[in-house]
């Protein structure tokens, strides 16, 4: 019997619930009560604020299980959530994990998507504390809620931007969407530049302690995560701190193996960098007497792998980019944006 796949509903919700509980469920002084009651119970910690933030994923969506293993959509899913949490300089605690199953999904594809999640939490003292299952007529459905937690007054938000303030960007945009072109078939998946990019869009590594260390230090003035691609965030920013921004297209992080690959497709790096989406890097503004502190972490290559990319100019300049020979022009908001699709021609 042993290689018999085991339908989840041979062990049914509460099955799969206690299976979850006694595989997953770590707990900790702060948990009073986990898994298994009507509601989690957690005893706050003192002078911290609360960070709580919830994500969507939905087969066909945001992700392709055609390409997308249990495992790696488990990862991706809480990695996302994490990002969240960093960009605001928080600390991920408490999480809680809905899901909506179709038939064809097995009691395997469970363990393996939880599997995922737990390499995440293991070393992150990250605690499941609750969710809720339910059977679905249509596609898999996951929604992660991640409750994280921040010394009181110190979460960065995006609407603290000024003139004057330079920009920073940790890490290497773009890479995540030559990923899932290659993964979609779009170029060759043998090369030697393909792993690293694929690897970038189905299992990003969210910027935990950077963002950390941002918050700690008090040195970022505004700060969000890239999802939706560089410009398309920075936007917000600017849009939340009421400014505008100048770009400096000689300085962005593009990685060798974005360089390659854009080389062999005919794409110009510039443009994925700017647009690309899902790098889940963090986008930061430092006020100018500040720059020196960033320096510094710079100089601890492993704790801050970032790099200047502008600077914060006034609201009426929008968002503007200039290239090596000095030549400044507007950029239009790109990145992806639900629901308006149809306004793109
Ligand atoms: P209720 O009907 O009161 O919502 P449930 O039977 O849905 O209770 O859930 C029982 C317990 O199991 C709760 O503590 C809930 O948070 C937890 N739980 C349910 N589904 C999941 C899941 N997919 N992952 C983790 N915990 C879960
Ligand atoms: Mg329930």
């Amino acid at each position: 019997m042993k290689n018999k796949v085991k339908r989840l509903s041979q062990i049914g919700e509460f099955g799969l619930i206690e299976r979850i509980k006694t595989k997953f469920a770590d707990s900790n002084n702060n948990i009073s009560i986990g898994i298994g009651d009507d509601a989690c119970l957690i005893k706050p910690t003192v002078k911290k604020d609360i960070l709580v933030t919830t994500d969507i994923l939905l087969e066909g969506i945001h992700f392709d299980l055609s390409y997308t293993s249990f495992y790696q959509l488990g990862y991706k899913g809480l990695s996302v959530n994490i990002s969240d949490i960093a960009a605001m300089g928080g600390l991920p605690r408490y999480l809680l994990i809905s899901i909506g199953i179709p038939s064809n999904i097995e009691t395997k594809d469970i363990d393996e998507l939880y599997e995922g999640i737990y390499e995440l939490t293991k070393d992150a003292d990250i605690y499941i504390v609750g969710g809720d299952t339910v059977r679905s007529k249509g596609s898999l459905f996951l929604s992660l809620t991640l409750i994280g937690e921040i010394e009181h007054n110190r979460a960065i938000s995006r609407s603290g931007a000024k003139t004057g303030d330079k920009i920073f960007v940790t890490g290497r945009t773009g890479d995540s969407r030559a990923g899932l072109e290659i993964l979609q078939g779009k170029a060759a998946m043998r090369r030697s530049w393909s792993k690293s990019l694929v690897g970038r869009h189905l299992c990003p590594v969210p910027r935990l302690l950077e963002g950390r260390m941002l918050a700690s230090e008090r040195l970022a003035s505004s700060m969000i995560d890239i999802s939706d691609g560089l410009i398309a965030d920075l936007n917000q920013i600017c849009k939340e701190s009421n400014t505008g921004a100048l770009i400096y297209l000689d300085r962005l992080p593009v990685s060798k193996e974005l360089y390659e690959y854009t080389k062999e497709t005919g794409g110009n790096p510039i443009e994925y960098a700017l647009n690309g989406g899902e790098d889940y890097e963090l986008l930061f503004t430092v006020d100018k007497e500040k720059e020196e502190g960033i320096n510094r972490m710079m100089m601890k290559k492993r704790i801050m792998d970032c790099c200047c990319i502008g600077e914060i100019v006034p609201v009426n300049r929008e968002i503007m980019a200039i290239d090596k020979h000095g030549v400044i022009k507007r950029i239009k908001k790109q990145g992806y944006e639900h629901f308006k699709m149809e306004d793109r021609k």
